[in-house]
Order: C-alpha cells, then sequence, then structure tokens
C-alpha cells in the first residue's frame, strides 16, 4: 500500500505523548527475537525506520538504555504515565529512530519489508505477505529495501 502523506501522527494508549514524522518511513519491519516480545509484551514487534531530525515527541516521555549484545546499546523511550513504548535508537543517536508502528494513529498502509528472527516466530504466526524472511537479523543476500519500495509504491 502506498506510503501516507507527512506528517504521520502517532502516540501512546493514555494519550500524554504524542508524536509527529515530518518525513515518510524509509523502511518497515517486523521482529520476533526475545527482546521485541518483551518490549511489546506481544508476539513480535513492528516497527518504521524514520529520520531522527524528522520526529517530534511531545509529552511526559521517559527513557531507558539497554545494553544490546548484537550492537550499540538502545536508548528506548516510553510514555512515563502509561508505559507504551514509543521509538527507540542507537546511542549515541544516529541518523535514524525506529517507531513502533502500533503506536501510530494510522497504520493501515503498514506491510513490512521484511522480518528479523524468524527462529523465534510462533508457530501459528504466518510469513506475512512478501516481507524477506530472515532466520536472525542478517537478510542472506535478500534485499529487504527493495521489497519495501515495491510495497509502499
Ligand atoms: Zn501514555
Ligand atoms: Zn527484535
Amino acid at each position: 500500500m502506498s506510503l501516507p502523506d507527512p506528517p504521520l501522527l502517532g502516540g501512546c494508549q493514555c494519550g500524554a505523548c504524542r508524536y509527529e514524522i515530518a518525513a515518510a518511513p524509509l523502511f518497515g519491519y517486523v521482529c520476533h527475537c526475545l527482546e521485541c516480545r518483551r518490549h511489546t509484551s506481544s508476539a513480535f514487534s513492528a516497527s518504521i525506520l524514520v529520520r531522527t531530525d524528522a520526529l517530534k515527541a511531545m509529552g511526559p516521555i521517559s527513557v531507558w538504555v539497554r545494553e544490546n549484545a548484537n550492537g550499540p546499546p538502545l536508548e528506548a523511550h516510553f510514555c512515563a504515565a502509561c508505559g507504551v513504548r514509543l521509538f527507540h535508537h542507537s546511542v549515541p543517536k544516529g541518523p535514524l529512530v525506529r517507531v513502533k508502528a502500533g503506536t501510530l494513529d494510522d497504520a493501515d498502509w503498514f506491510s513490512p519489508a521484511a522480518e528479523y528472527f524468524t527462529k523465534r516466530r510462533f508457530a501459528w504466526v504466518s510469513p506475512a505477505g512478501e516481507a524477506v524472511q530472515c532466520v536472525e537479523a542478517d537478510a542472506a543476500g535478500a534485499d529487504p529495501m527493495s521489497v519495501w519500495r515495491r510495497l509502499t509504491a
């Protein structure tokens, strides 16, 4: 499905935190790893990559840094009132932020271009559409970005 026109709006469950994304998302994926299960308290995470300078968040946001065995630490941003994870980025902050797709006001357009850590996927969850299937974090020669471009054209 084609990308929505910016700005994309979203927020936490209680409404205290809101955010605005001023540029089109650059990528979308789901991840089945154990950390993603925990931080979403669900079966898997769904995320979009957006430019750091395009994201503006408002409200009582708390920050927690998680050490990461597979790379730099991750700084998680969540609502101090209701605890919903809104986005995270690596430390130090780079050019991209991972926003949790489930917090978008409208995510009907979202379809993942890749699925990561499929070795952890619950048996009752089917592979998503055209998403590149990655056993762990590596796409093993596949090109998820070209899938993203096709999905969002
Ligand atoms: Zn909240
Ligand atoms: Zn994950």
